[in-house]
């Protein structure tokens, strides 16, 4: 490209990268960041003058173009932030499956630092110096809590469905209610993991109504077996009809099938416990109304790590565990060792300690309470904005619970006075929020951004605070 002689004139007086690097005002980022990160951050910097100086956006008389050692910092700091990131939650929906869903207990993270560090007995019996498997570790604790016969872990319910559907029912036919077919968020559709099995579905009953003679009569001689999967994320109200997992169970033995219960959310404890009125059936309770077979996911109403668990008949199981497909969906020790920790606090009667079922049955006056202090505190950090404790309702999230809306409380946060120019808005205030140091996800209703508390620790509040002190700078 020419460029008018001025220009040029202009471009020569661009420092050269080395000359920056050599600079004293770099000297102290040098020692603390990488010399590749202040490298790269001071080349964008000279390229973005460069090319602000070619759209004319910059002129100057002056002897050398300085690049600006803070927008270095800045740089530095944005190349070496992780991807992958703590967040604060303020959605309050405790299981949120893009935030991760449950946070683990203290044990089962101090369990995972400890197996993590190091070696670990993964596959290998210490009482007789031989090869193990990984699959031991937790099976006798599972089938404690559920009252299977045996268990097995895998790295997620949709690889639980899928290898219990590709070792029972791989070329011959699964029967399941219309009413059942669901798709789970992040493209869990049981046809398709049916399909991926090579399991044929057999659709019977309607969208509303499904009876046990529909059942009876889709039985053939490929049937393989009767399939529930729970309506973790909706439900079905009005003019319905559904078989229960006894019913089936009942249907299925007595023609010689499996039956199997795909629960996605899993609970083990009893939720009404909790609080949680129209609850979740447990896993025990499926297990015991006759299930072969039963899948849930370890981070849902569990509140462990990723994991799909598959508990049910020691024969089933058995043959699971020889599925070639279980090598290609096993899990790593830290989600093992963390599984077992919070397993452990269940059996020890510890399970107030998991974070998701705390959050959960955190009473309300707890929760008004922390939205006073948080609203407090954030009204003296910045005094442009308006912070209002008010009383909301939450999600579960995480496909549990679709018709559970706890009553919860939120801070309300809004511009002093919002029709002054200037003046930002619940989204402005959003995106500012998402970008702190440590940054908030919240919620916005009703051009209100809501910081519901449900889902923030006490010690997580002062985060909260600093996040919105930067926003204002
Ligand atoms: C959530 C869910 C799944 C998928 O579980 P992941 O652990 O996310 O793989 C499968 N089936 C049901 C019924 C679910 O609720």
């Amino acid at each position: 490209m020419q460029l008018p002689a001025d220009r040029n004139a202009v471009l020569r007086r661009l420092p050269k990268v080395d000359e920056v690097l050599a600079s004293p005002a770099l000297s102290g980022l040098l020692e603390r960041a990488p010399r590749w990160a202040v490298l790269t951050a001071v080349r964008g910097e000279i390229e973005r003058l460069r090319a602000e100086i070619v759209a004319e956006r910059l002129t100057t008389t002056a002897e050398r173009i300085e690049v600006d050692a803070a927008q270095v910092a800045v740089e530095v700091a944005a190349l070496l932030q992780p991807s992958l990131q703590p967040v604060l939650n303020a959605t309050g929906v405790v299981l949120h499956t893009n935030l991760g869903r449950a946070p683990l207990a203290a044990a089962a993270v101090a369990r995972v630092v400890e197996v993590a560090r190091g070696y670990a007995n993964l596959e290998y019996r210490l009482d007789e110096r031989r090869r193990g498997s990984r699959h031991e570790h937790v099976a006798r604790l599972l089938a404690t809590l559920t009252g299977a016969e045996d268990a097995l872990v895998v790295n997620n319910c949709a690889a639980a469905v899928l290898l219990a559907l590709s070792q029972l029912a791989a070329g011959r036919g699964v029967v399941v209610s219309r009413g059942e077919l669901v798709e789970i968020g992040g493209s869990f559709r049981v046809p398709d993991v049916m399909r991926a099995s090579g399991a044929r579905l057999v659709e019977v009953g309607t969208t509303n109504r499904t009876h046990a003679r529909d059942y009876e009569a889709a039985v053939a001689d490929d049937t393989a077996l009767l399939l529930k999967v729970h309506r973790s994320n909706f439900a079905v109200v009005g003019f319905t009809a559904e078989v229960s997992v006894g019913e089936m169970a009942e249907i299925a033995h007595r023609k010689g099938l499996y039956a199997m219960v795909d629960l996605g959310s899993g609970a083990l404890a009893d939720l009404r416990a909790l609080g949680l009125g129209d609850s979740e059936p447990t896993v025990p309770q499926i297990v015991a109304a006759g299930a072969d077979v039963v899948t849930f996911s370890g981070d849902k109403l569990l509140g462990g790590p990723q994991a799909g668990i598959i508990v049910g008949q020691r024969a089933a199981i058995a043959a699971m565990r020889a599925h070639p497909l279980l090598r290609a969906v096993r899990p790593d020790k830290m989600t093992l060792a963390a599984l077992e920790a919070t397993l452990e606090l269940y059996r020890d009667g510890r399970a107030a300690e998991i974070p998701a079922l705390a959050m959960l049955s955190t009473p309300e006056p707890t929760l008004e309470a922390r939205a006073r202090t948080l609203s407090g505190a954030c009204q003296e950090a910045s005094a442009a904005l308006a912070f209002t404790p008010v009383r909301v309702r939450s999600a579960v999230g995480g496909g549990a619970l679709p018709t559970v809306e706890p009553w919860s409380w939120a801070v309300a946060v809004s511009a002093r006075e919002p029709a002054a120019a200037g003046a930002p808005s619940a989204e402005a205030l959003d995106a500012r929020l998402r970008r702190a140091l440590t940054p908030v996800v919240a919620r916005i209703a009703e051009d209100r951004l809501l910081l519901d508390v449900r889902t923030l620790g006490d010690d997580d509040l002062p985060a909260v605070v600093r996040a919105f002190a930067e926003t204002l700078t």
